[in-house]
């Protein structure tokens, strides 16, 4: 199978409404002279981390994770423009449960499709990524000078930018139809050569 076309999916925040689901579970859980939470979960109190490690302890808690939906329309974009669509997730170490349930996940939605979960998103090749989280993006660009990356738009990563990223919020779908055409019709090797650093560069070219 070629590898030339490789379009690379996040999970969390990209396929999968992750924080929708978080917020829904904590609210739940929260008593009655408590504030709501609304994010963002990172950078929540120690007593929130607690609760959402509690939350997210069973595989099939991400196994039942809904879709988000601005992930699924660039995803039926890649599938008609004929990439070869791969899962690019991270997960956290100390939570075998959450790898076991992102198979789960995976097996239930997209039965075909191979998936790498790693803790180092910048090691995996792709032509294109699609991803909600600036510092996986940065380590993923560090190694393509000309990937593209589309992201997924929500209040955590609404302050960044990057020439090389696209902002998909829902409204801009003809402008990353265009720009996964343009990608795609450019030839791995061309990409390859173009990514490359000039040291390497002048080795290759000996
Ligand atoms: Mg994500």
């Amino acid at each position: 199978m070629s590898i030339d076309n490789v379009a690379l999916f996040d999970m969390d925040g990209t396929l999968c409404d992750y924080d929708g689901q978080i917020l829904k579970d904590l609210e739940r859980l929260r008593g009655d002279e408590e504030p709501h939470f609304v994010g963002p979960i990172r950078k929540g109190p120690d007593h929130i981390k607690a609760r959402v490690d509690a939350i997210t302890a069973t595989s099939e808690w991400w196994k039942n994770l809904p879709k988000l939906e601005l992930g699924w329309e660039i995803l039926k974009i890649a599938q008609e423009q004929g990439y070869r669509i791969m899962i690019l997730s991270q997960a956290p170490i100390d939570n075998p449960e959450a790898w076991s349930g992102k198979i789960k996940w995976l097996q239930k939605h997209l039965p075909d499709v191979d998936m790498t979960l790693t803790r180092d998103k910048g090691l995996v090749y792709g032509k294109l990524l699609v991803d909600d989280y600036p510092e996986y993006i940065l380590r993923w660009l560090t190694w393509r000078r000309n990937g593209l990356v589309i992201m997924p738009s929500n209040d955590s990563n609404s302050g960044f930018e990057h020439k090389q990223v696209i902002r998909y919020d829902g409204s801009n779908i003809e402008e990353i139809k265009q720009a996964m055409t343009r990608l795609k019709e450019a030839s791995g090797l061309e990409q390859m050569a173009r990514d490359m650093p000039k040291s390497a560069k002048r080795v290759f070219n000996r």
